[in-house]
């Protein structure tokens, strides 16, 4: 999945957790497996896309494979329990990642999700497919309008509540004053 989605999942499930940025951080971190690849492919070879991505070395696929493995997920995760705790809840962000793009990568670009112990992944219907691709957006979209109106809903409310308890201050301070002018 695109990377910006990644980031508006994460932002949806994580948002009202106390550690959201640091989820939404590892919601987008297997994608930086990415950039070793794409370099590659902008600037250390003349060719065109499809053939500059068959001419990328093995060795630069290791990092995105391996960032999109619950094998590295785990030792992170163990590494983080150990030493930092709080920081593990985040890694929600991370499993979430992986989970996401198992059924809509295909190829060689397959979700290895358990690599490297195997090159296994499911091949699935990539998220350049136009139907996925718009139908995560329209998902994402009715999610962040449903959020957006429960938050103007709660700010109403919170406004609300506001001037009520100042009219009950205001009849209060009334009450007083005509109790002194008595
Ligand atoms: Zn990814």
């Amino acid at each position: 999945m695109d990377v910006i989605s990644h980031a508006l999942w994460a932002n949806a499930l994580f948002r009202k957790k106390k550690w959201a940025e640091l989820g939404i951080f590892f919601g987008i971190f297997p994608d930086v497996g990415f950039l070793p690849i794409i370099l590659h492919v902008l600037f250390a070879t003349p060719l065109p896309y499809e053939e500059a991505l068959s001419s990328v070395p093995h060795y630069l696929f290791i990092p995105y494979f391996l960032l999109h493995s619950f094998v590295a997920l785990g030792i992170v995760a163990l590494i983080l329990f150990i030493w930092a705790k709080e920081y593990l809840p985040a890694l929600l962000g991370w499993f979430l990642h992986i989970i996401i793009d198992i059924p809509v990568h295909d190829g060689f670009f397959a979700t290895r999700f358990i690599y490297p112990i195997s090159n296994y992944g499911i091949s699935g219907i990539p998220w350049t497919n136009v139907w996925i691709f718009v139908g995560n957006y329209l998902a994402l979209g009715g999610i962040y309008l449903y959020l957006l109106i429960e938050q103007v809903g709660s700010e109403k409310k919170r406004k609300a509540i506001m001037s009520s308890g100042f009219s009950i201050y205001d009849i209060m301070k009334e009450l007083k004053e005509n109790k002194k002018g008595d």
